[in-house]
């Protein structure tokens, strides 16, 4: 799983910094998580096959999110696409869309309304699985938690034939179940497998302010992307706007015993993110700027 920077500024785009916007690559299944302003210019120069975007997430109607999916559906149109799209977002970005967009799409867009203040199973395969969660933030909120499913259980070849598992019973042991043979007797499912891979996590925060409220589905995530709009400094400014300063994502990130972090969504009154970094590395070591361009991969 791989996830491409397009924009990493707040509010208001400064600095060469783009609002918020991440394609995250997750083999079977492309995502565009939040779209603002000039996403698909930042796509375009970062060579991303946007045709891949299989589905969109928008965390929420605050327009530093959002401005930018009209263009980049209206562009989608324009060349030519017929897949279709899902599309995750607040019930209120329907309306918005329908309104904007006036003129029949050549593709579908399936709209997936995020229910407010709860969670959501937005896709699930054999493969992977994104849920929406709950963030708080002065608006209905989503952060995103996708997962790689890897914790197949591996068969041993060698037990199985001896112990004469049949085909068609193998992928039920990669689920973990036990083999029951025609005399009744049980085959435990240890006896002929061994432990997979554990699963890959990425998981979003944006926007929030500073609360553990959704610590649990964040847990144990090998990357974090939380928002770190203020630094230290500014502390009363983020609680007052329901965002985070660089060492309450750091704190975050510790908390959910998170392998990696990464810190974005910075203010337009910062010229460089030296300091977020600064501060966030007095909490939390393995913790980087989302630069615009970079792309992370989930390990
Ligand atoms: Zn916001």
């Amino acid at each position: 799983m791989q996830v491409t920077i397009l924009g990493n500024g707040g509010a208001i785009p400064a600095n060469g910094r783009f609002p918020t916007s991440q394609f995250v690559d997750m083999g079977t299944e492309c995502l565009l998580i939040d779209c603002g302003e000039g996403a698909q210019i930042k796509m375009q120069e970062y060579g991303i096959k946007s045709n891949r975007i299989n589905h969109v997430f928008i965390s929420h109607l605050h327009g530093d999110h959002f401005f930018g999916l009209i263009g980049w559906l209206n562009t989608q149109a324009l060349l030519g696409r017929t897949k279709d799209l899902n599309l995750y977002a607040n019930e209120k970005l329907e309306a918005i869309l329908a309104i904007q967009m006036d003129y029949p799409l050549p593709f579908t867009v399936h709209f997936k309304a995020l229910p407010p203040n709860e969670s959501m199973v937005c896709v699930q395969t054999d493969k992977c699985e994104v849920i929406a969660f709950p963030v708080w933030h002065s608006i209905p909120t989503h952060g995103f938690r996708c997962t790689i499913k890897r914790n197949k259980r591996i068969m041993n070849s060698e037990k199985v034939r001896e112990l004469e598992v049949p085909n068609y019973f193998y992928k039920k042991l990669t689920e973990g179940l036990d083999y029951i043979k025609p005399n009744g007797d049980v085959i435990p499912n240890e006896m002929v497998t061994l432990a997979g891979k554990p699963n890959l996590i990425y998981s979003y925060c944006a926007d929030t302010g500073f609360t553990d409220a959704y610590l649990a589905f964040i847990h144990t995530s090998n990357l974090i992307y939380h928002e770190a709009t203020y630094c230290a400094q500014q502390i009363d400014k983020a609680t007052q706007r329901h965002h985070c300063t660089a060492m309450q994502a750091a704190t975050i990130a510790k908390q959910a015993n998170a392998k990696q972090l990464i810190i974005g969504h910075f203010s337009s009154q910062y010229k460089t993110t030296d300091l977020h970094l600064a501060e966030a590395k007095t909490i939390f070591a393995d913790v980087q700027i989302a630069e615009q361009g970079m792309v992370f991969t989930v390990q």
